[in-house]
């Protein structure tokens, strides 16, 4: 589904990502661990276009064939199936759960709000309540949801399980592991246990590298 192949990352002239190279396929959990300060963030933001200048190659599977996407700008990588959830979420914290989700709609938005709704039940209950009004963990479901609007084949998501309330890891884990057996490939920056102890790989990122762990 996507292969990073000898992938660096800048900012400016700091190079925080030293010829990574890594595979996630169609229905894979691939969790990625790492110090602070290892590159776990910059990884996802350099597979979806983001602030950092990148060298090597980032290969994407099409249902008509494999693309380079390492040129394109991230409008398309989000078009063509790549979803992303940054650490802060970037919610709308003024609108409300509805508003949250419709502001990401596109095609076919009815089934996937439908779908996102399945996977998270409890914001169903929470449809009209601003977003500053939730949870963290709410907001996490959320912010994965609102993703789902676009109907994503592959999501990046950076530390979903962190600062919130395990009884909720459990239904974001459940989320994800249901997105999976859907055929979904997840790459998901996470220390949390309960996330990580069900990844089908687990990769080290030290310094910029990975480490097979
Ligand atoms: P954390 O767990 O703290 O989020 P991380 O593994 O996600 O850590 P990154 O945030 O990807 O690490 O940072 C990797 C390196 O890039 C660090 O040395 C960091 O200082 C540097 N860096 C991150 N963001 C920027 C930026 N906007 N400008 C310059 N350097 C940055």
């Amino acid at each position: 589904m996507l292969e990073l192949d000898q992938l660096s990352a800048f900012y400016g002239p700091a190079q925080a990502l030293f010829g990574v190279s890594l595979r996630v396929a169609a229905g894979e959990l691939v969790v990625l661990q790492g110090l602070n300060g290892a590159g776990k963030s910059t990884l996802l933001k350099a597979i979806m276009g983001l602030e950092v200048r990148t060298e090597g190659a980032i290969r994407y599977q099409l249902p008509s064939g494999a693309v380079a996407i390492e040129r394109w700008e991230i409008h398309r990588r989000a078009q063509a199936g790549l979803g992303y959830v940054a650490e802060d979420r970037r919610l709308f914290t003024e609108l409300t759960v509805r508003e949250n989700l419709h502001v990401a709609a596109g095609r076919d938005a009815k089934a996937h709000e439908a779908r996102a709704l399945d996977l998270f039940p409890v914001l169903k209950t929470l449809l009209s309540r601003p977003a500053a009004q939730m949870s963290g963990g709410q907001q996490q479901m959320l912010a994965i949801a609102r993703t789902l609007m676009t109907g994503p084949k592959i999501l990046l998501l950076d530390e979903p399980c962190e600062g919130i309330a395990p009884v909720l890891v459990e239904s974001i884990r459940d989320a994800l592991l249901a997105l999976r057996r859907e055929g979904l490939a997840l790459l998901v920056v996470e220390q949390n246990r309960l996330l990580a102890s069900r990844a089908d790989r687990l990769l080290w990122l030290v310094a910029g590298k990975v480490r097979d762990s």
